[in-house]
């Protein structure tokens, strides 16, 4: 099969961390395109919109859609209604119902809807997965605490509503919760705290249980200086689980068993390929529908305004 035409739209830094170098390497891929009102990428044709882009380049066969979420729907449709496979940087949206909306287009399109969550694609993801499917579960802890004024400097987006503040690094956390549990949880309550300047969390606390009651809790806060934490921790019948650094490491009774080199963002592109190919989409919403429910029957804390 030909290499699948790419353009990438919303050229910040995120496409040139993790898509620029993920696409060079995959040869399931072409990069003809990028749509940004700034940013460029070397050697192609760049465009101030994809509506130009689209025009212009009619040979683009896919794009990855990498702005803020809050600015992606009108894109992801002008690129579905074109008849383009639209790969959506997490979150997939800024609602549930507008990703419902794109999903049902691309139906309708006969073209793929990825929905990527990095997060699931860390190295030890599947080993937590394959532990915790064969062990009793106690309880589950979600640390994600991280310093904001290090990972999201001058991102006015995060701190607006859509945004998400600290629940856009907490919704990796929750993308591969929702994956390695065997079975699904549903929030029974939250607390997020607000910068009084702000419209978005900086912190939050959940609760998450089930039928059977399994207790899962979660901590997300960006006021983390010093070590920074991105651990899921199971207390099970068959020992003690740390799924660590965002999922990379995976320890059980405090002996690692699973570390290797994360390729999250090839992985994306491969899985991407995959759906393109088998004429499907892959939209799992469970991560955002967590975040929805959490600011729905979460309470509200105002706290110190943050200033960057
Ligand atoms: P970013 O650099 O702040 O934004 C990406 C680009 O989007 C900007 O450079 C800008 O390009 C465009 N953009 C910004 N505001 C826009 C608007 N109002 N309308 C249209 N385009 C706009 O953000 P990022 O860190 O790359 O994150 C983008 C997405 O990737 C987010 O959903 C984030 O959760 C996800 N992500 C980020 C990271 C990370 O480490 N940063 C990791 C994984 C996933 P132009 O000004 O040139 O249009």
């Amino acid at each position: 099969m030909s290499p699948i035409n790419i353009a990438i739209v919303g050229v910040g830094k995120i496409v040139r961390d993790q898509h620029l170098p993920a696409l060079a390497k995959n040869a399931d891929y072409r990069l003809i395109a990028a749509a940004s009102r700034h940013g460029t990428v070397d050697g192609i044709d760049n465009f101030k919109s994809i509506e130009a882009m689209i025009d212009a380049v009619p040979a683009v066969e896919a794009v990855s859609l990498c702005m803020p979420p809050q600015y992606r729907y009108e894109a992801a449709r002008t690129a579905l209604a074109a008849g383009k496979h639209v790969f959506l940087e997490k979150p997939p949206g800024a609602t549930l119902s507008e990703v419902a909306d794109l999903e049902a287009l691309a139906e309708e399109k006969g073209v793929s809807l990825f929905a990527s969550w990095h997060s699931r694609y860390a190295p030890a993801v599947e080993a937590a997965k394959t532990f915790l499917a064969s062990a009793a579960i106690r309880n589950v802890r979600i640390i994600w605490k991280e310093d904001v004024r290090h990972w999201h400097p001058n991102q006015e987006w995060i701190w607006a509503a859509g945004g998400l503040g600290v629940f856009d690094p907490g919704i990796n956390a929750l993308s591969i919760m929702t994956h390695i549990l065997p079975r699904p949880v549903f929030i029974t309550s939250a607390t997020l705290e607000f910068p009084e300047n702000r419209d978005a969390p900086i912190a939050a606390t959940i609760a998450f249980s089930d039928a059977e009651k399994l207790d899962v809790a979660a901590e997300f806060d960006w006021r983390q200086t010093g070590k920074q934490s991105w651990d899921i921790v199971a207390e099970t019948d068959a020992g003690g689980m740390v799924l660590s650094e965002g999922g990379a490491k995976l320890a059980i009774d405090g002996k690692i068993v699973h570390e290797e080199p994360e390729q999250e963002y090839p992985m994306l592109y491969r899985r991407f390929a995959e759906i393109i190919k088998a004429g499907r989409s892959d939209v799992d919403l469970a991560p955002l529908r967590h975040v929805a429910d959490a600011f729905m029957l979460g309470r509200r804390k105002f706290v110190e305004a943050f200033h960057d």
